[in-house]
């Protein structure tokens, strides 16, 4: 008898042929999230058994695992030989003095009694072993979960605990994430590394007219969210040069709008020089000017990767919910200004045309003020702060 922490994966079973690379890709996930910890992780049929950890290691082990996508839940279990008198055995040692129900599963099916002849069998020895304990089927307080697997093993737990499911992130960063210090764009990266897209941060500041303070934020932020979409490398750009000329030369109405599409060139540059698929912002429809369809259209057309905007559809008590939910939200309200806040126009454009953009970028250096800003990128290597 072992105790052990079981891990179970949902969406991973769908993936037909390809099961084995995404099962390959969540165990060496979960080594790198507990890589700190000694243990060993095992893989059996359709689950994953941690074991021989230290016990003061628990509750670090299942907060890393509950931050790894892919996992659905985890119990700590005990591990028993699947044999009838060993389960039965130690099923009569478990202390209830409350509602409970019996929860058999036979994965195994050499197993010699049926799940539910089984579970009734169980729940009659912990009656007899508890006086104040009663079954209820619908509503229990407790569950016993008897989990008989392929390899001749049987786990048994009362707890389990929910991940977030979706999908084990990929071994290398194909998506680059425009982080703000705001509270969007924390989550949108969360909702996309859900489905697997590993990705490293883009942040854009105004130095001197943003405080060194306001990007501190910004890397408290991107170690806080690291855990979930797997980023090594944070890129810090200064946009003030630009944010200057457009502010002397152009139409002021247009500034955010300008500054927008700016930011999209730097990324565009960004993913060709390290191979990035795609951009992630945690622009939502509709939120402020800068999000109508006018101009998302207007800032779409000058990237050349697809823009991915998971937060398009919600609303703001739904990102919060999210927010507090991945621990970005404190950090996310505290008051430090952003380059959006920077040369804020009074009225901003809300429904820009493209070729209104492109003429007030005409009337600035833009290609030259482009290549400074690019040739002075910032790169942290975020393991190392
Ligand atoms: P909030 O709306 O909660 O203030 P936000 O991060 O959504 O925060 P917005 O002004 O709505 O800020 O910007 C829309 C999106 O543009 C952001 O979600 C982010 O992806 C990107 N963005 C804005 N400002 C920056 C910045 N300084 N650096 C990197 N990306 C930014
Ligand atoms: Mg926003």
């Amino acid at each position: 008898m072992e105790k052990v922490i079981l891990i179970r994966f949902n969406e991973i079973h769908l993936k037909g042929g390809n099961k084995k690379y995404f099962l390959n890709l969540l165990y060496s996930n979960i080594k790198e999230a507990i890589k700190n910890v000694p243990c060993k992780l095992e893989n059996i049929q359709n689950r994953l058994v941690l074991r021989d950890y230290d016990n003061s290691y628990e509750q670090d082990i299942i907060d890393a695992l509950t931050a790894v996508f892919g996992v659905h839940s985890i119990s700590i279990a005990v591990e028993l030989n699947s044999d009838v008198d060993e389960v039965k055995n130690y099923v009569s040692t478990i202390k209830i003095n409350k509602s409970f129900k019996c929860d058999v599963n036979r994965a195994d099916k050499s197993f010699p009694i049926k799940s539910n002849d089984f579970a009734a069998d169980l729940g009659e020895i912990v009656l007899k072993n508890n006086s104040m304990a009663h079954v209820d089927i619908h509503n229990p307080d407790i569950t016993i979960s008897v989990d008989i697997r392929e390899n001749g093993k049987t786990f048994v737990f009362t707890d389990t605990i929910h991940s977030y499911s979706g999908l084990p992130l990929g071994e290398k960063a194909d998506g680059l994430l425009l982080l703000s210090g705001g509270i969007d764009s924390p989550v949108a990266g969360f909702c996309m590394a859900k489905r697997g897209l590993r990705q490293d941060i883009l942040h854009f500041d105004s130095f001197p007219y943003t405080s060194p303070q306001a990007k501190e934020k910004v890397i408290t932020l991107a170690k806080k969210i690291k855990k979930f979409i797997g980023a090594k490398y944070m890129y810090i750009c200064s946009m003030t040069k630009l944010q200057e000329e457009f502010h002397i030369h152009c139409n002021s109405e247009y500034a955010i709008n300008l500054l927008r599409r700016s930011m999209i060139r730097v990324a565009n540059y960004l993913c060709e020089k390290h191979n990035y698929k795609t951009i992630v912002t945690g622009e939502s429809l509709g939120q402020v000017a800068s999000q109508t369809i006018e101009s998302l259209n207007s800032t779409n057309s000058v990237a050349k990767y697809i823009v991915l905007r998971p937060l398009i559809s919600f609303n703001k008590e739904e990102i919060i919910e999210i927010a507090k939910k991945i621990g970005t939200y404190e950090t996310s309200i505290l008051p430090y200004e952003d380059c959006c806040t920077v040369f804020l126009p009074r009225n901003p454009i809300i429904k820009p045309r493209i070729k209104d953009s492109e003429r007030e970028e005409t009337k600035i250096n833009l290609n030259n003020i482009l290549a400074s800003i690019l040739d002075s990128i910032e790169v942290i290597e975020l393991d190392n702060v």
